[in-house]
């Protein structure tokens, strides 16, 4: 393949709907409101696996795991990341990078910053200090800033496999 490293982007949005479970990055978050969604509607994990997928030249997540197939009703997002990044590898590519911004109005971020960042470097295979996560509101504005719904957008970098010490 060719070394030159990749960038993918990967962006989701999905609506806020009140007495859902509020699961982003794969973390279960304390929430009076939770993402929509025809899996469990992790928007963090849906742009992750974009970003990848993306990045490695591999059909989207949408493509890969139809929200019309009854099998991934109400299925758990780390298992679309165990599939996208099987096949980055099968590629001869791994994360080197990930960096995320979810917008939302609520439930606040910050105090679940540094499990949501474990969470993506464990599901990823990367370091924690190869992952961010930042938080950002919508500023009253739109339906972001209204609370009617979330964003998450994720940009990686994908690398050459090799089989030193540290990939
Ligand atoms: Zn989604």
């Amino acid at each position: 393949m060719n070394a030159l490293p990749r960038v993918g982007l990967g962006i989701d949005l999905h609506r806020l709907v009140p007495d859902r479970p509020c699961i982003l990055a794969g973390i279960a978050i304390p929430s009076a409101v939770g993402p929509a969604g025809h899996s469990d509607g992790d928007a963090v994990l849906h742009a992750a696996c974009d970003a990848v997928l993306g990045a490695a030249g591999l059909d989207d997540l949408g493509t890969l795991f139809s929200d019309r197939d009854p099998a991934n009703a109400g299925r758990a997002s780390s298992e679309f990341c165990l599939e996208a990044l099987r096949r980055v590898r099968a590629a001869g590519m791994r994360v080197a990078s990930m960096d995320v911004v979810v917008e939302t109005e609520r439930p606040k971020l910050l105090p679940h910053r540094l499990q949501m960042r474990q969470s993506l470097a464990h599901l990823f295979g990367i370091a924690i200090d190869r992952v961010n996560v930042k938080g950002k509101t919508g500023e009253g504005l739109d339906a972001i800033g209204q609370g009617q719904a979330l964003r998450a957008t994720v940009v990686v970098l994908l690398v050459e496999r090799s089989d030193s010490p540290g990939d």
